[in-house]
């Protein structure tokens, strides 16, 4: 054993190095608090060196202020009771840099007991609090967006919910799900998928600002929390702006990409007062949306339950629907509109259900799209209508509508090339038509798919233009032949006022500037016929000419040569108002009435079920799930009264329309209650009424 003294210097050596390696240091103290040493590397980090913090009082180390409890205050208290002081964590007094220590010590005393000041250490704790950050962090937001994640959210929405429902307060929630998404992460990588999905995140926390409420609950679903939202015109506002800005194309490594988003929206109470419910509800809205179409919000109704269970059944029956025969195609002709003369048919899908009877393609083609079912079919539309036309004499071309899911399909110049040899179709005379969304994902591969087509010669059409992108671009990248320019835009052309005509002269100009013809759809009256022809546009689509027929009809058609039909309908188009049949309570008083509005518009409605009611009278419309809308009656004959709304109806993201407000469920219980104690006689004969008489 080494004598006393060389232990003692051998034990100081260690210490030194202990030291020198930085992953402790020393301090001690004198009675009053102020240092009498410190480890030369710890005064180094503090700009100082030992010999100058000498004096200075221990506390003025760290900043006080710092720590999230009360603990990491408490030094000088721990200091003035002499206790011993155990891995305090506190933060160094560094403007600039974050850096924590673990401090420990113990008080010394005179032989005599007197206090002396304190002796200890201190380790350098920065890396072990940070990865502890790090860790909570990662618990509660998501590490690629940033956004808070999906536990955080729904933690949110829970303790949000509680809270509101005390308070009588409502509370949106938006579901949102992006449209080809799919198709980018599969095409570009998925690096390219991570980088857009952040700059999605930094769209959306641009248009809702509170960073805490908008969450990514995984792949490429976001959820948005509303607290005190439940103007449903304003939630759809910000939704369509939401939708919008999604929209806008995207720069991910050198690529231009195109996306679309869909939304759900679900409002607490009405719609549920429990997270799980409001989801729920939010998840069928965004469901709906998905089937109008995509780039569309929904708000959740109560027949959304019942939509969504069609929909299952459907799609289940449209699986054997070719095999059963209950497919078949109309041919409706495309007519040149200064000759009347028929240049070509489209092909347009029918399927007749063994119960349902007809349902229209707009149903059932995104179904088809969802289930995947679309390749098949389309792939039996393709060799069907091929091989009706090879049948017909003369050279009459055929339009067929390309899905952009056949148009993602690798395979689909080797199918169209098969269905026209197997039909002996010269490729000049089949036309596909596709929409602009075939526009959204990868434009490197779309522009390879045009090439790929337009080397097997066949003719492509521009279907729908200006209902969806409208970019008059496409028409300058890819290869068309023509543009269908849509309904909606023809109809609302011919209203006063409207800028659609000045619009289609220039999409007129620019075709015929890329040698592209163009046609209209959906022409019913002969006023928009006109102005169609005034306008330049070369074919015409519609009512107007001719319905979608059968095979059998157009064969006897075109038997005696060239087919030429004379333009008949009605003088003009009929206003827009919806037409229909609905019945809805009309409240006055405290009674309250069955009616049936006849057709509906944002700002009132033609209802009838009363009889002879006076101008001026008001009802409150009853719409059902807490629609209410104060209604006068501004025309009265008969059993017809027109009504005006006092404050507009707002759009219900389906071409539908619902009030702003709905009144509150527990409201709505209340007054039922009041209103059956005090029931008067009702001031109006109803229909019903006048009949037994
Ligand atoms: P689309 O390609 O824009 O077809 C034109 C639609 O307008 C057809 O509706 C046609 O019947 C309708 N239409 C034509 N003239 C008039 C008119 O004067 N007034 C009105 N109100 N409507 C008119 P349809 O047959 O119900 O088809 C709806 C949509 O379903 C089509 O729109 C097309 O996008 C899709 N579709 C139809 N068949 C197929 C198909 O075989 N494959 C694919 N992928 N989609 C199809
Ligand atoms: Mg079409
Ligand atoms: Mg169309």
């Amino acid at each position: 054993m080494a004598p006393p003294g060389l232990q003692m210097n051998e034990a100081l050596r260690l210490l030194q190095n202990y030291e020198e390696s930085g992953r402790g240091w020393f301090w001690a103290t004198n009675a009053e608090g102020r240092l009498t040493y410190i480890s030369e590397t710890v005064a180094a980090r503090l700009g100082k060196s030992g010999d100058g913090l000498a004096g200075t009082p221990l506390v003025e180390l760290f900043d006080g202020s710092a720590g999230e409890s009360e603990r990491q205050r408490s030094l000088p208290f721990l200091l003035t009771r002499q206790s011993k002081i155990d891995e305090l964590p506190l933060r160094a007094a560094l403007e600039e840099e974050e850096c924590w220590w673990a401090v420990s010590g113990r008080p010394f005393y005179s032989e005599g007991g007197q206090f002396q000041g304190y002796r200890g250490s201190g380790t350098d704790i920065t890396a072990q609090r940070r990865s502890a950050e790090d860790a909570s962090r990662l618990a509660l937001y998501d590490s690629l967006t940033g956004l808070a994640n999906r536990h955080h959210i729904s933690k949110k929405l829970e303790t949000t919910l509680a809270a509101f429902s005390q308070q009588d307060r409502s509370c949106a929630v938006m579901l949102l799900d992006l449209d080809r998404f799919k198709q980018v992460n599969d095409t570009l990588g998925h690096p390219a998928g991570d980088e857009l999905l952040k700059q999605v995140a930094q769209r959306l926390l641009k248009i809702v600002g509170d960073k805490e409420m908008v969450s990514r609950l995984g792949g490429d679903e976001f959820q948005i929390i509303l607290p005190d939202k439940d103007d449903r015109g304003e939630l759809g506002d910000l939704a369509g702006e939401i939708i919008a800005s999604l929209s806008q194309p995207y720069s991910v490594d050198g690529s231009r990409c195109i996306i679309g988003a869909s939304v759900g929206v679900a409002i607490s109470p009405f719609d549920g007062t429990k997270s799980g419910d409001l989801i729920r509800n939010a998840d069928l809205a965004l469901y709906a949306a998905k089937g109008n179409g995509r780039g569309r919000f929904r708000f959740y109704s109560q027949d959304l339950h019942q939509a969504a269970e069609d929909r299952r059944v459907l799609e289940e029956d449209l699986r054997d629907a070719l095999v059963r025969n209950e497919m078949h195609l109309a041919y409706q002709p495309v007519v040149n509109a200064k000759s009347n003369v028929v240049t070509g048919v489209e092909a347009l899908l029918r399927w007749n259900h063994p119960e349902r009877g007809p349902i229209s393609p707009a149903v059932f083609i995104p179904i088809a799209e969802e289930s995947n079912l679309i390749l098949s079919i389309g792939e039996w539309v393709l060799r069907t209508a091929c091989a009706d036309a090879a049948t017909w004499p003369g050279d009459m071309r055929v339009a067929v509508n390309v899905s952009p899911i056949q148009f993602a399909n690798e395979g689909l110049p080797k199918l169209v090339m098969h269905a026209l040899a197997s039909s002996g179709l010269p490729p000049e005379r089949l036309e596909l038509e596709i929409t602009e969304s075939v526009f959204l994902g990868d434009s490197s591969e779309t522009n390879r798919m045009f090439e790929a087509l337009k080397g097997v010669g066949v003719r492509l059409a521009l279907d729908d233009f200006g209902t969806g992108y409208s970019s008059l671009s496409y028409l300058q990248t890819a290869p068309f032949d023509k543009i269908k320019i849509d309904q909606s835009f023809v109809r609302d052309a011919t209203v006063a006022g409207s800028r659609n005509a000045a619009i289609i002269a220039a999409i007129v100009a620019l075709a015929e500037a890329l040698d592209m013809e163009t046609t209209a759809e959906g022409i019913e009256s002969l006023d928009q016929l006109d102005l169609i022809r005034k306008l330049n546009v070369s074919h015409v689509q519609g009512y107007v000419y001719s319905k979608p027929v059968p095979n059998a009809n157009l064969l006897e058609q075109t038997e005696t040569g060239a087919w030429t039909i004379k333009p008949s309908g009605p003088a003009r188009q009929r206003n827009d108002r919806f037409h229909m049949y609905r019945k809805v309570g009309a409240i006055h008083g405290n009674h309250r009435y069955e009616v049936v509005i006849r057709n509906l518009s944002a700002t009132g409605a033609l209802i009838e079920g009363l009889l002879d009611v006076p101008l001026g009278t008001q009802f409150v419309i009853d719409f059902g799930e807490g629609q209410l809308a104060t209604a006068t009656v501004r025309r009265s004959v008969k059993h017809q009264q027109g009504v005006e709304f006092e404050q507009s109806l707002v759009s219900d993201g389906n071409g539908g329309l619902c009030t702003r407000h709905r009144v509150s469920p527990y409201l709505i219980a209340e007054a039922t209650k009041r209103i059956a104690t005090t029931l008067e006689l009702p001031a109006f004969s109803t229909v019903n009424d006048w009949k037994k008489d």
